[in-house]
């Protein structure tokens, strides 16, 4: 048999899921022995044009990291299921979204206004806004993707064979799927690979005592007792309703989960904000319904805290797409 072809592509990406292919560490020589890097964007000088003239399923994996933010990113994820015999959502993001699907809590426009003329540090007096074409004269037209008007998981625009969460996924799960599809022992499609069916409490060292939550803290008001469950020590922790696989270790280091590994249960259907917000209920003295309220609104960035990783699959995130919610709704 020759050598495999690997494919890895960032889409709305920051590049640390191509990091920790590296995190491989010594089986990189390995994996440079069983396959050849046929694209990747940050390592290899292949074009779209070359993917684009590849034959059906000539590409044996592709690790697919980032959201989908942009055209581009629609048409690399068409053209990549393609050319692909194995399309793997790598990372929080494909998978879900990721941190820039809480790009989701606001509109587009609300979006490009706060980050091209509002924020503090802009300076733009003449209010320029990126353009998805523009002139430069003498017949040169440079050109932008456009914007799509909601950040997308990867499953949600083409089908996906096999998930890797994490932000980002750890070098062993990586190195499993490589191996998987080297020794052609892969687990059947739609499998979650790399992650346990459990929760991050269920790996977790620090101990639940069954104490009420008076007050929520952020990490860095507080210098935790580092053998008690950081939850109940007012820490906004989303370990009881994220899927296990990472040895739990944020909290292991006083550091709260932020549900990197997506929702515990049955896959990324699941609420995991929803979830957590039963979980911190039942957590709270129960006392009046207003004295209940405030102590939930002091949870600071309730969006960016119970759904860092998983808004546009959410329940909260179908609504905003659903028809009629949407900017490109017709
Ligand atoms: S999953 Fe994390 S590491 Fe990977 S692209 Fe997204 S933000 Fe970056
Ligand atoms: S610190 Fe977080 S992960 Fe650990 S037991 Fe408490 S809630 Fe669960
Ligand atoms: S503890 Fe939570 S946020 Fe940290 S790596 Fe594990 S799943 Fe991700």
């Amino acid at each position: 048999m020759g050598k495999l072809k690997i494919a890895v592509y960032w889409a709305a990406s920051c590049g640390g899921c191509e990091i920790s292919v590296l995190e491989i560490h010594h089986h990189i020589t390995q994996l440079m022995d069983a396959a050849d890097l046929v694209f990747c964007p940050c390592l290899v000088d292949t074009k779209y044009a070359d993917v684009e003239a590849m034959d059906d399923d000539a590409i044996d994996l592709c690790l697919f990291n980032g959201a989908i933010r942009t055209e581009e990113n629609v048409h690399l994820a068409e053209l990549l299921r393609r050319t692909s015999k194995t399309l793997v959502a790598f990372g929080a993001c494909a998978s879900a979204g990721g941190i820039p699907g809480i790009a989701n809590a606001s509109t587009l426009e609300a979006l490009m206004e706060r980050v091209y003329l509002t924020t503090p540090s802009t300076d733009n007096p003449d209010g320029v806004m990126p353009q998805p074409s523009t002139d430069m004269g003498e017949g040169v037209r440079l050109t932008l993707p456009k914007l799509l008007p909601m950040v997308k998981a990867l499953h949600h625009v083409v089908p996906v064979d096999y998930t890797v969460p994490g932000c980002p996924p750890e070098g062993k799960q990586v190195w499993r799927v490589i191996e998987a599809v080297v020794s052609g022992d892969l687990p059947p499609p739609g499998a979650v690979l790399g992650a346990g069916d459990r929760t991050v409490c269920d790996e977790c060292r620090l101990e639940k005592r069954d104490t009420k939550i008076t007050a929520f803290v952020r990490p860095h008001e507080l210098i935790p007792d580092n053998t008690t469950c950081l939850l109940e020590q007012g820490m906004v922790c989303m370990g009881p309703a994220t899927r296990s696989g990472c040895d739990a270790r944020c909290p292991d280091v006083n550091m709260p989960c932020r549900g990197c590994y997506g929702p515990a249960g049955d896959g990324f259907n699941e609420d995991a904000g929803l979830k957590m917000i039963g979980v911190l209920g039942g957590l709270l003295e129960p006392g009046n319904e207003d004295a209940l309220r405030s102590l939930m609104d002091e949870i600071a960035d309730p969006v960016g805290t119970l759904y860092r990783f998983g808004l546009p699959g959410s329940m909260l995130g179908r609504a905003a797409q659903a028809p009629g919610n949407r900017d490109d709704a017709e």
